[in-house]
């Protein structure tokens, strides 16, 4: 019999049969109310996710194209320090590379607690925007973005968070923390086909807008466009993605966001539960001043076990694990939880690699 893969990685995950539905609909003119419509509804129940109530618009392109849209836009040409503690936060530094800003790097190690106390001295030196992601997906760790959020409107930065896979499976207060542009990616705790990315802008970072700004991620011209009285986008979207999107959100909207926040906590935790049944350790092992990712567990490699090993076994039974990410490939294994994954999906799971690592 053929079945369905299940995508137990972090991120794209599997997308549920009414959003795939939505996708396949008649082409709709971009420019009308039908779109416009769809597009402000998404924006609604997206805001609660974020915890917002700035403007919000969606790109077309995956999460990394909000970081960059967020870099691009808001910090180009500025000094940046980025708060690096896994591949994504070192992805931010890229990009303020790329794009001219003088970017401070404050590096630890993969999936060990961020250094709080060199971005004092940097902001007190005078650094004029933050870079954080909330959860590191590569260590699969929860960072700090209320501390760093405080810390950054102290001393007038502006704060840039990656919400890419916590936005939707994790608490996030925009508003109440001080982040000033946040960014999540369809295909992760939105369980919605890949290749949006939402991105939320504060009042302080429109007023200080880069002049010189990209011409297809320009938020200037998203704001003109969102603006008008059916929302728009600037250029042609990526129409089918923009209606499944919508429709993962009214699925949102209808299990309710606290209940929605409180299962990916009992799925994640049920994780690490597991590896502990498993005899397996946590990547990293954190102690209770730090948290785990609510949405993906990663986990050391027993030693006797190959990573292709243990991932190919437990791909017999139907299912993707992840593996570890540059210098952690081969050493640790990941299982996201995000989106619509719930007890049965973990339980065929950890069946499997129950069974992978015992062989
Ligand atoms: N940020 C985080 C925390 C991620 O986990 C990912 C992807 O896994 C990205 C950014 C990049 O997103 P995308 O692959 O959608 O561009």
């Amino acid at each position: 019999m053929e079945h369905e893969p299940l995508l137990m990685i972090p991120g794209p995950v599997p997308v549920p049969q009414r959003v795939r539905a939505a996708m396949t609909q008649q082409a709709i003119n971009h420019r009308g109310p039908e779109f416009g419509a769809a597009y402000a509804d998404t924006v609604r129940i997206l805001k609660t996710l974020f915890g917002t109530e700035n403007e919000l618009y969606i790109i077309s392109g995956s999460g990394t194209a909000g970081m960059e849209a967020g870099v691009a836009n808001f910090a180009r040409d500025r000094s940046i320090v980025s708060l690096v503690n896994g591949k994504f936060g070192d992805r931010f530094a890229k990009i303020g590379e790329r794009y001219g800003s003088s970017v401070t790097v404050l590096e630890s190690d993969w999936g060990t607690p961020l250094d709080l106390e060199g971005l004092e001295r940097e902001l007190e030196a005078g650094a004029e925007v933050v870079t954080m992601v909330h959860n590191e997906t590569s260590a699969g760790i929860k960072n700090p973005a209320p501390e760093v959020g405080k810390l950054a409107r102290k001393h007038d930065a502006l704060f840039i968070m990656d919400g890419v896979t916590s936005i939707g499976g994790d608490d996030v207060q925009m508003d109440r923390w001080g982040v000033d542009i946040a960014v999540v990616g369809s295909q992760k705790c939105l369980a919605a086909p890949a290749g949006l990315a939402a991105i939320a802008v504060g009042e302080r970072a429109w007023d200080r807008i880069a002049e010189k700004r990209p011409f297809y991620q320009d938020m200037a011209a998203y704001r003109k466009s969102g603006s008008k009285a059916a929302m728009e986008t600037p250029y042609t979207p990526a129409v089918p993605l923009f209606l499944a999107l919508h429709e993962a959100c009214k699925m949102i909207e209808e299990e309710g966001v606290p209940a929605r926040i409180a299962r990916h906590r009992r799925m994640a935790d049920a994780v690490r539960a597991a590896a502990k049944g498993w005899g397996v350790d946590l990547f990293p092992e954190l102690d209770a001043h730090h948290a785990y990712s609510n949405t993906a567990t990663a986990m050391r490699i027993p030693d006797g076990v190959t990573d292709q090993a243990l991932r190919g076994t437990v791909k017999k039974f139907g299912i993707e694990i992840a593996g570890g990410q540059d210098h952690l490939k081969g050493k640790i294994f990941r299982i996201g939880t995000m989106g619509s994954v719930g007890a049965q999906e973990i339980l065929a799971t950890a069946a499997a690699v129950q069974y992978a690592l015992q062989k």
